[in-house]
């Protein structure tokens, strides 16, 4: 077996920690729209059987992540444009209803998410593609977490993940600097208790974030077969710049 650098912390994965890397990757923009995710790369990525692979892909297949193409295997899914605007609308949904239910959080909370904020602006300043869009759609997930929502952070964490896959294939050209302002506005509003503010600087970022979407995909037939393999991407992350 080819050694990696995830194989010794993954002797015992089970299908649900391989479909939550293979969601992280996404949220990463390791993995991209139309990925093809070879079963051999990924058992041996794991070190793991393909029994296992197959069962994790599966799980991702009925969460929407992947698909199955008649006798060429598996892919990332390429979202189309009305499932992009589904999931945009999801989460102007859901994040919205949040913070609409938040009380005022805690200083251990505030402290939270401005530690959250910190990394973000870290990651942005040391140009690291693959850190820096995981914690700009981290950040959602975290204020559900934080704000004591913990059964929808599950859910947002797909929803986020759906319009990352979106980001990529519509070529995004939101700005990391500018959805990190927003974030930190966003906190800002929390902290002063301002809270009916918070949501709407939140439907106003997500809404901002949507719009930067190009409005079709630059070439999905291109984008079906990629040179690089699964394995590949999920080792050594390219350095491609992201907006
Ligand atoms: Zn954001």
């Amino acid at each position: 077996m080819k050694p990696s650098r995830y194989t010794r912390s993954t002797m015992s994965s089970s299908q649900v920690q391989i479909a939550q890397q293979v969601v992280e990757s996404i949220l990463a923009q390791k993995l991209s729209p139309g990925e093809r995710l070879g079963e051999q790369e990924l058992a041996e990525l794991f070190g793991v059987s393909r029994t296992l692979v197959r069962e994790a892909l599966m799980q991702l297949q009925a969460r929407g992540f992947v698909e199955v193409r008649t006798r060429k295997g598996w892919y990332v899914v390429e979202p189309s444009v009305e499932e992009a605007r589904d999931a945009f609308s999801a989460r102007r949904i859901i994040e919205g209803g949040i913070l609409r239910e938040a009380g005022r959080p805690l200083q251990s909370v505030l402290h939270r998410l401005r530690d959250h904020i910190a990394q973000e602006e870290q990651a942005i300043e040391e140009a690291d593609a693959a850190t820096r869009a995981f914690l700009l759609a981290d950040f959602h997930v975290c204020l559900a977490e934080c704000l004591g929502q913990r059964l929808l952070c599950d859910v947002l964490r797909d929803l986020t993940a759906r319009t990352t896959l979106a980001a990529s294939l519509y070529q995004s050209k939101h700005d990391a600097g500018q959805s990190c302002a927003e974030h930190a506005a966003i906190v800002a509003a929390l902290e002063q208790g301002q809270l009916e503010s918070a949501r709407e600087l939140m439907l106003t970022h997500i809404g901002s974030v949507e719009a930067a979407l190009g409005s079709s995909a630059p070439d999905t037939a291109a984008g079906g077969e990629r040179l690089r393999a699964a394995l590949t991407q999920l080792a050594r992350p390219p350095l491609r710049k992201i907006s």
